[in-house]
């Protein structure tokens, strides 16, 4: 598998131009995240969901770049170009012991641009999300926060571009709140209304103390339904997709042996699904 790091520099570098930025929380929450849909007239850049661009943001301190990932959340791509979108999540930190407030460089530059705005961008880079050929396998996607965005994008390509698709396509998702699941809150439902279709179902799973960072409880509702988690798992040719922060790697692995009933036999199943290019992780 892929590793992907914030930094490191790629041969080709792309413009691209905003065409629209949209606040997809509601004002009333925390949490600002903003989808982003940008336009490049290049015919040589590769836009695929589930792969990353890397914004090169104006840099501090001397340095000409602050260079960060992004996961294409959906994607169109023409004869004229691509246009992609991507959904941000503004960084904010506190100093506890000073209380002062550090802005995140490419989070904030990318959510204060206005449409017409250009970009600078590299890539695509990382594994793109692939469907399977065979439209009776069965997906399952884990996504925690803004990792939920590529799923967007590849529910979309199944259900427009695959036809009808017979396997299960069952999404996880946990958000700390439900304003800020991104497209399954009350202002966004297109998840909820848009792939209203029999064999797509979407789990969402909110934190149960927002106000104090407690954990979102997606460990529990995956073994809730272990019993069909792990079905779709031992597939034959199903695909499971993973992305989201960092931390979420450790409980899905704790999860999941649970479900498998050892560390072993889960061990030996996720790498059997590796080898097979079966599980794909968008992790930052
Ligand atoms: C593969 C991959 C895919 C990703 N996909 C997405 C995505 O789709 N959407 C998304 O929103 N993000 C995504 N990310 C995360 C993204 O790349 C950035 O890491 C994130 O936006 C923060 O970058 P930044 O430049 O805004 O923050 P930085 O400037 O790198 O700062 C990081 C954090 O530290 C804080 N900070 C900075 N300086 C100080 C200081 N002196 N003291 C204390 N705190 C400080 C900032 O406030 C911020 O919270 C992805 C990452 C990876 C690796």
């Amino acid at each position: 598998m892929n590793s992907l790091t914030d930094g490191a520099g790629d041969s080709m570098i792309f413009g691209a131009k905003l065409i629209s930025s949209e606040r997809i929380t509601p004002e009333t929450s925390k949490v600002e995240v903003r989808k982003l849909v940008f336009r490049t007239d290049s015919l040589y850049f590769d836009s695929q969901v589930g792969s990353c661009i890397r914004v090169l943001a104006p840099g501090e301190y001397g340095s000409a770049h602050h260079t960060r990932l992004y996961s294409i959340a959906d994607t169109e791509q023409s004869d004229t170009g691509a246009q992609f979108e991507i959904c941000v999540r503004r960084c904010f930190d506190i100093d506890e012991a000073s209380g002062e407030e550090f802005a995140g460089v490419a989070s904030n530059y990318l959510c204060d641009l206005k449409p017409g705005d250009e970009i600078k961008f590299s890539g695509p880079v990382g594994y793109p999300f692939t469907i399977p050929k065979n439209s009776n396998a069965d997906l399952l996607m884990i996504g925690m926060g803004t990792g939920v965005a590529p799923f967007r994008g590849l529910a979309r390509m199944i259900y427009e571009k695959h036809g009808d698709w017979k396997g299960k396509v069952r999404l996880f998702h946990g958000a700390r709140t439900g304003l800020e699941s991104l497209y399954m809150n009350d202002i966004n439902n297109d998840i909820g209304n848009y792939f209203d279709q029999p064999t797509f179902k979407a789990f969402q799973v909110l934190s149960p103390r927002p106000a104090f960072d407690a954990p979102i409880a997606l460990d529990k509702v995956l073994e809730r339904n272990s019993a069909e988690v792990w079905e779709m798992v031992n597939g034959p040719d199903s695909q499971v997709y993973m992305a989201g922060v960092k931390q979420m790697h450790d409980m899905i692995d704790n999860t999941m042996s649970r479900i498998a009933g050892s560390a072993e036999a889960w061990t030996a199943k996720r790498d059997e699904l590796i080898a097979a290019g079966r599980w794909m992780e968008v992790l930052y």
